[in-house]
């Protein structure tokens, strides 16, 4: 079967009406509250799925927390491609900052308003209605399809990780990720790793600072090594085409570590994170070992202090895929046959459950959907309609250029 018959499928209408579905659901995932979480929208995909007559798996995560996946043919002797989406969104914030109810998926001009508008409903909506495009179309693939509709992208990535440990996951040949990059092909992604940095010193009377250690001195010492980290980083870290450089950034500084804190009191103890971006290169032992020595020359610096750190959620390196590898070259086919132009290549300033699955399944991964780059997580979200059916009609030709027919 040609693509356009399949291509034919993707109904402009219909895929704007489920994004807005998607936005409306408020799946921003609240700690201790049970029923705020990806439990209803998962619920949603599961049941449209089913309706669309696709085999479905639903795995428990975590109670409450399923990820969804939809399943088109056998692996067989062909490949298997993942179209991956995260139901979760991130806080709305204050929603009186917001022109558009963030939950409200205004439709205006061409562009859906809403938490999760971009990042990433529309590109879980794009990637169901592409995948229905073949089914309804009755195109047989030469491989397997699967629509992964996964938890906690925003936070430790648990979906992700369950997915890996999976026989669907571990069957897994390349995978598509559809987080709003404006449609560009991204092959390389950069990496993350938060170095939560804790430094015990005395507790003291705060007008005999002699009788103490003070931690906060620690913590001073620490940032003042920030600059030379950042450098050391960039200097061990490829230079990339597509990423940004390495930055070395601190997000959290906390005293004290117990207790409520008292103007008069020193601290025992107190603590920073470091949020530190990389690009492809050194292995975990080596940024390790750079941050290792970033500590103990801050502790050198303060008698009496100890400083200790550890990567929280672990390490998420940067990937990168090459342009030969067969998704690449099938995606730029791809982009081509369904928006008639030549695509455009270029990489991801954070982290994606891709980089799970890149460095725990070595499949390559592609990071592509709809939406302004630097639009998630922000009010007024959107993502224009253009660009989201275009998103659908490159997810249909790329699978059809990877598995075959
Ligand atoms: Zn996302």
């Amino acid at each position: 079967m040609p693509v356009k018959d399949v291509l034919a499928h993707v109904d402009a209408d219909e895929l704007v009406e489920l994004t807005r579905d998607l936005v409306r659901i408020p799946s921003v995932v609240r700690p201790g509250d049970p029923a705020a979480n990806e439990s209803a929208v998962a619920d949603y995909v599961h049941r449209w799925f089913l309706k669309e007559g696709f085999d479905v798996e639903v795995q428990d995560v975590a109670p409450g927390r399923p990820n969804v996946l939809a399943v088109l043919g056998a692996k067989g002797a062909g490949k298997s491609l993942l179209l991956e989406g995260h139901t979760d969104v991130v806080t709305e914030g204050d929603p009186a900052l917001w022109t558009h109810p963030p939950f409200g998926a205004d439709l205006v001009d061409g562009r859906i308003y809403g938490r999760g508008a971009a990042d990433m409903k529309s590109g879980l909506a794009a990637a169901m209605v592409a995948a229905a495009a073949f089914k309804r179309s009755g195109t047989r693939l030469g491989g397997r399809l699967v629509v992964g509709a996964l938890v906690d992208e925003e936070a430790g990535m648990i979906g992700a990780r369950h997915l890996c440990g999976t026989t669907i996951g571990r069957d897994l040949d390349a995978a598509i990720i559809c987080e709003p990059e404006e449609n560009e092909l991204c092959l390389e992604q950069r990496g993350v790793v938060w170095a939560r940095v804790t430094v015990r010193g005395r507790m003291a009377h705060g007008a005999m600072p002699e009788a103490g250690v003070n931690p906060i001195t620690g913590v001073g010492a620490l940032l003042r090594e920030v600059p030379g980290l950042q450098k050391r980083l960039r200097a061990l870290c490829a230079k990339s085409k597509y990423l940004r450089p390495p930055t070395v950034t601190p997000t959290i500084v906390r005293a004290p570590l117990a207790g409520v804190p008292q103007s008069n009191v020193i601290p025992a103890g107190a603590e920073t994170t470091l949020d530190i971006r990389l690009t492809p290169g050194p292995t975990e032992d080596v940024v390790a070992a750079e941050i290792d020595a970033a500590c103990r020359r801050a502790a050198s610096a303060c008698e009496g202090v100890t400083i200790e750190w550890r990567a929280l959620n672990g390490y998420r390196l940067a990937t990168s895929v090459g342009k030969d590898e067969a998704l690449v070259r099938a995606m730029t086919k791809g982009v081509r046959q369904a928006t008639g132009r030549a695509p455009r290549f270029g990489g991801v300033p954070g982290s994606t459950d891709g980089t799970i699955l890149r460095t725990t399944l070595g499949i390559p991964i592609v990071t592509c959907g709809p939406g302004n780059r630097l639009i998630p997580h922000q009010v007024d979200e959107y993502v224009d309609v253009d660009e989201l059916v275009a998103a659908a009609r490159i997810y249909v030709a790329s699978a059809m250029q990877y598995l075959g027919t």
